[in-house]
């Protein structure tokens, strides 16, 4: 169906290596080359990726190095970047000049849940896409989605020229009732999509497992965790292209392994997968993926993903309580900071109650 997409996993750009609070480029650089070298050619970006950074990572170490054919490069309208309908079309050209291309080759809706929905409506954005794919600036009209399946069935209805559908699927999000991954997966096969996944390792939930967790997988081989989740994700049938936003090129060079070749999980992993599920359930994690979309939107600064990152190794039992609550003291901006004008809550894909957690930190 996209017959230049080369292989079934994708460079997600939105957890690039950093130094002293910038993209380290030359190491992205690297990581590049290491991936464009070994048969693939998938690139995912958005324009409020670390800040802006990562489009400009794009330009700098991707469309800059490679001519226009050796890659395919995914971008996304994000309804937190517009007001107005008047604002729509700048913002495109804006990402495709910071980006140094001339069209995407995937563009999509990004992160639509009802309410996104209805502003992307009211600004007539999907109009704009699809004049856009006319005038060849867009090669396929996508959308990633952050709701309920009867929210997804309804849209795919009403916008039936939506190819693609990225949707967060791991093995621990299988059957949750916020996420609903294999119900959204139903809907989007039954309305004949394919399917790019985000967060097959859940921000990274899914690398460093409680032991018990651990022990399913290491029953199966020398592979470590994080290869079964990678391989989870892709062994969908209608999967076509698997994420992982890798911070590093040890990251990037464990996964290319993992993913070429690419064998699909058989029923034994996916019995571990099973298990591992149940296991790391029961450590009452804050379900955060790190996308830092809350960064965008908060007006004080609050390092919500941090403290909820410094929260889960506590609910993991890796850190004391006391440990805990030093580390969570040692922030500039704390938790307590917090003025709940719950900004983040409207933005946050995986609907976590952000404040309520949040006083619940600042207790500590
Ligand atoms: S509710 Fe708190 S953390 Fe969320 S955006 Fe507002 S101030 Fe920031
Ligand atoms: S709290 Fe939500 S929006 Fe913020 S980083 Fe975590 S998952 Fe993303």
């Amino acid at each position: 169906m996209f017959e230049n997409v080369k292989r079934n996993f994708g460079f997600g750009c939105m957890r690039l290596p950093m130094v002293d609070g910038e993209v380290d480029l030359a190491q992205v650089n690297r990581m590049v080359d290491t991936f464009i070298e070994a048969g693939f050619n998938y690139f995912d970006t958005a324009h409020g990726y670390i800040e802006g950074k990562s489009e400009k990572a794009v330009k700098a170490c991707l469309t800059s190095r490679y001519s226009r054919d050796r890659y395919i490069l995914a971008n996304k309208l994000s309804d937190w970047f517009f007001k107005t309908e008047e604002e729509v079309l700048p913002l495109f050209e804006q990402q495709l000049e910071i980006c140094g291309v001339e069209y995407f080759d995937f563009y999509l809706f990004h992160a639509l849940n009802r309410n996104s929905y209805q502003k992307h409506k009211n600004c007539n954005t999907f109009e704009i896409v699809n004049r856009l794919k006319a005038e060849g600036k867009v090669k396929h009209i996508a959308l990633s989605f952050h709701d309920t399946a009867d929210i997804l069935d309804m849209i795919l209805t009403e916008q039936p020229q939506v190819e693609v559908v990225q949707l967060q699927i791991n093995y621990l999000d299988y059957d949750d009732p916020a996420v609903q991954s294999k119900k959204c997966y139903d809907v989007a096969a039954k309305h004949g999509k394919k399917v790019i996944v985000m967060e097959p390792v859940k921000g990274g939930a899914l690398v460093n497992l409680p032991p018990e967790a651990e022990k399913e997988f290491a029953a199966l081989g020398d592979a470590a965790p994080v290869s079964y989740a990678l391989r989870y994700a892709a062994s969908y049938p209608e999967v076509f292209m698997v994420l992982s936003g890798m911070g590093n090129m040890e990251m990037m060079e464990s996964n290319i392994k993992t993913m070429h070749p690419f064998v699909p999980l058989n029923e034994q992993e996916l019995a571990a997968t099973d298990k591992a599920r149940e296991i790391i359930r029961q450590y009452n994690q804050i379900p955060c993926t790190k996308c830092r979309y809350c960064a965008e939107v908060c007006p004080k600064n609050v390092p919500i993903a941090d403290l909820f990152a410094v929260y889960n190794e506590y609910a993991l039992a890796r850190t004391t309580k006391k440990e805990t609550a030093e580390k969570l003291a040692s922030f500039e901006v704390k938790a307590s900071d917090c003025i709940s004008c719950g900004k983040c809550e409207g933005i946050c894909p995986q609907s976590i109650k952000i404040r309520e957690k949040l006083q619940n930190l600042a207790k500590m």
